[in-house]
């Protein structure tokens, strides 16, 4: 970590001992600095116990970077969301939830929603309700159980008190069926993972004071996005026991109201329960003096006045189209590339040093597009660091591993047996025919793994892949390299893990928990919510045309929806720490094949 001067408040903070505190202060001011900096300072002390908890996997392995900690096994730290927190506990006490075996993680909305129409289809009144829709509608529909489900989870109420109108107590059997069906899996999804162990707290008293004396410390990052579970499970956590915990985080970031946070967990319901010291901090030591002025005059807005042009000075670039959107990008990247050097940036400009963000992933096309012509290498930032199971063969795999680890595991079956469906017309004979090679070689391996000899039936295999006359060599390769991919996974999960079972792999697979060594190379591509809590010198937001940025669902709803956008944009401008560079296109192809005129954002009439 870069030696860096820390100010007499920083310093402060660093050196608190006991005590509740909250400190609150906006983007760039050193939060993530000053918490990681005091978990050092603590760890030098032996009989220091720690818990630090980040809302994005990504967070955390940089947490444990700065600390130095990547290669360490440090018993007194536990460093984790609180979705990998929850599962480390319910991996040693799923019993006292009622469950047999270490239930499984449903992590994917694609099983979610294939459990919701299980749901529907076995109750008389849904499935009549289901079959009036039209595709539009039925799709809507189950994602509205789905939000009303989590939401449930979410606020720890029961189904019945999420509902107001007369035949409503349907969705409480919905609400119901839904679990059934997920523990007829041996399945949980993720707001359980949360929701369980608030249970287990709360009615095993001696669990709860087991954890609550495993730490003395507590650290929150980002808490502004604490949503009621998090907190009262932190809460919980805490018991009477831990007294010390500090949270950081920026009201204006605040983000995941869709998840059901909002920064009243931090400022208020910490503040009060714990009679927590605020501390707050006032430089930006991110962030050059025009970003950080744009970012200021951005949060003065008021989201709901309709004339608040303010007189400024920001540079926003009106493309034609995306095409000339993307180009303008493109020109610019290459531009600053040659520069070699600037003033204001440490070291030579490179790659690494520019990053190009957007509120939705469709965003990018053009732009990947025109990166891949002009050969700038690029990556995707994802929040989840683990693999993707989204080729054939990955698929296959995690199903079949899925099925073989967790018998009660019907809906992967079911996923299987449709997979490898050959009357599927879309997919050509000859994947067809790859797809049988690929399983019954995977079959073959899964059915001989146990975790002593995960790594050795992996390496049989790789003969086998040689001497395998089904397999194309082209094929050969793909599984070689996917084959090596799990198991470097399971090499980073077995030394991290004190008791490593195949469960245990597989639900930190679903959690994105374990890392792929892999470094990222060239610019970095990225939603703003994935780059939350980082930098970069050199920032292209792009898609600007408002409907895109803000959105057109937060601008139908307007309110607290759309003051979410504002602090979204915050979010983004503030990652710039040199330039930043705004664009958006006048035309855009719209999903439906419609070019469409655009105006530019409205959160940028600020900026005229
Ligand atoms: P965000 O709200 O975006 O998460 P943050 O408040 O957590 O921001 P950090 O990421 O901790 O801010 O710090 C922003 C940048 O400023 C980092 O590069 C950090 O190393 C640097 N920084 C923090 N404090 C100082 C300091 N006293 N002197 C110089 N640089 C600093
Ligand atoms: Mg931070």
């Amino acid at each position: 970590m870069l030696k860096i001067n820390l100010s007499p408040k920083q310093s402060e903070i660093v050196n608190l001992r006991e005590g509740a505190f909250l400190v609150e202060a906006s983007a760039g001011s050193g939060k993530t600095r000053v918490l990681t900096e005091r978990v050092k300072k603590l760890l030098e002390d032996n009989s220091s116990k720690i818990l630090a908890i980040t809302f994005t996997n990504k967070a955390s392995e940089e947490l444990k970077e700065r600390l130095s900690l990547d290669k360490i096994k440090n018993k007194n730290i536990f460093i984790g969301t609180f979705h990998s927190f929850c599962q480390s506990i319910l991996e040693s006490r799923f019993k006292l939830l009622g469950f047999q075996k270490m239930p499984h993680i449903f992590e994917d909305e694609g099983d979610r929603i294939e459990i919701v129409e299980d749901a529907i289809k076995s109750i008389p009144y849904f499935t009549e309700l289901y079959k009036k829709k039209d595709v539009k509608q039925k799709s809507s529909f189950k994602s509205s159980i789905l939000d009303f489900i989590s939401g449930v989870k979410r606020t720890l109420v029961e189904p019945e008190d999420l509902l107001t109108e007369e035949d409503d107590e349907h969705y409480i059997t919905l609400f119901n069926e839904y679990q059934d069906i997920l523990r007829s899996n041996n399945a949980i999804d993720f707001d359980d993972l949360i929701l369980l162990t608030y249970k287990l707290f709360m009615n095993n008293e001696s669990v709860q004071d087991l954890y609550s004396q495993s730490y003395n410390y507590i650290f929150v990052d980002e808490g502004q996005d604490l949503n009621k579970a998090q907190y009262y499970l932190l809460r919980a956590l805490c018991g009477s026991n831990i007294k010390n915990v500090m949270i950081v985080g920026d009201p204006n970031q605040s983000i995941y109201g869709f998840n059901g946070s909002t920064p009243e967990y931090m400022q208020k319901h910490f503040f009060e329960d714990f009679n927590a010291q605020r501390i707050t901090l006032e430089e930006n030591y991110r962030c050059s003096k025009k970003v950080i002025d744009a970012a200021n005059k951005l949060m003065e807005l008021n989201v709901e006045a309709v004339n608040y042009v303010i007189e400024g000075s920001f540079q926003i670039y009106k493309a034609d189209d995306e095409l000339d959107e993307a180009k303008f990008v493109i020109e610019n990247i290459k531009r600053l590339i040659n520069l070699k050097s600037h003033k204001d940036i440490e070291g030579d400009i490179d790659y690494s040093k520019i990053s190009i963000l957007g509120r939705n992933r469709f965003v990018f096309k053009h732009i990947e597009e025109q990166l891949k012509e002009s050969k700038i290498p690029y990556y995707f930032k994802s929040g989840n660091i683990g693999i993707k199971f989204d080729t054939i063969f990955m698929k296959l795999f995690d199903y079949y591993l899925r099925i073989k680890i967790n018998s009660s595991d019907r809906l992967h079956a079911k996923r299987l047996k449709n997979l490898l469906k050959i009357e599927d017309f879309e997919i050509e004979d000859q994947v067809a025919t790859s797809k049988y090679n690929y399983f019954s070689f995977i079959k073959k391996v899964i059915d001989d793994l146990t975790v002593d000899n995960f790594k050795k039936s992996m390496k049989t295999l790789e003969d086998y892949i040689k001497e395998n006359n089904s397999f194309s060599e082209e094929d050969k390769v793909q599984i070689s390299n996917e084959l090596e991919g799990i198991v470097n996974l399971w090499v980073t999960y077995s030394f991290n893990t004190l008791k490593p079972t195949l469960t245990g792999f597989k639900n930190a697979i679903s959690l994105g928990t374990v890392v792929k060594n892999i470094k990222q190379e060239g610019v970095c591509i990225s939603t703003v919510h994935t780059m939350k809590g980082q930098e970069s010198e050199i920032v292209f937001l792009i898609g600007l045309d408002d409907g895109t940025f803000p959105y057109y669902l937060a601008i139908d709803k307007g309110g607290e929806e759309l003051n979410q956008e504002k602090n979204n944009l915050y979010v983004a401008f503030t990652r710039a720490k040199r330039f930043l560079y705004l664009t958006y296109p006048s035309i855009r192809k719209m999903p439906w094949g419609d070019n469409m005129r655009r105006s530019k954002s409205r959160f940028l009439n600020h900026f005229n």
